[in-house]
């Protein structure tokens, strides 16, 4: 891990489109740096380039993972600005140890993106998943799945109005 300043400036985004948006946004898209071009695991693009504006900011440090994922840890940066978990969709997925090592960095449990039956530390962590209706409670139910042993974990239930 390598702490760097690199300019605030996005180089590829996912495209979910935010209406009406409340600065700081709890969910947005996520993004990579350019040029650096580092997967921001912790905050969403509207956050970055609204925070950057605000704030006349050029340049953001980041600890840099395997010169492949970014982690803010400006100063500067309000904690409700960033994502307290991490976000990998979209952008090189880490093996086990890489996971391992961030996770600890961000003082977030394993759980959150490892499913614990991983015994090579090459291996990936729980990795896609999707959503299901359920008949019996009337909910969308998210989950992710872990890509070794199968195991389907919930995130989230929404009751379908
Ligand atoms: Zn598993």
């Amino acid at each position: 891990m390598e702490i760097k300043r690199i300019p605030t400036q996005i180089g590829s985004m996912s495209l979910v489109g935010i209406i009406n948006p409340q600065y700081p946004l709890s969910w947005g898209n996520y993004f990579s740096f350019s040029p650096a071009y580092y997967r921001c695991i912790n905050m969403w693009a509207e956050n970055m380039e609204e925070w950057a504006l605000t704030n006349n900011a050029s340049d953001i440090e980041v600890a840099v993972f395997d010169e492949k994922w970014a982690f803010v840890v400006d100063e500067r940066v309000p904690e409700e600005w960033l994502y307290p978990k991490l976000n990998f969709t979209g952008g090189p997925w880490p093996k086990a140890k890489e996971m391992k090592e961030m996770l600890d960095y961000a003082g977030r449990p394993h759980s959150d993106w490892l499913c614990g039956c991983e015994e090579d530390e090459d291996s990936a962590g729980l990795g896609g998943g999707g959503s299901y209706r359920d008949t019996k409670t009337n909910e969308y139910v998210h989950y992710t799945l872990c890509s070794m042993c199968g195991t389907k974990y919930e995130t989230s239930r929404k009751l379908i109005t």
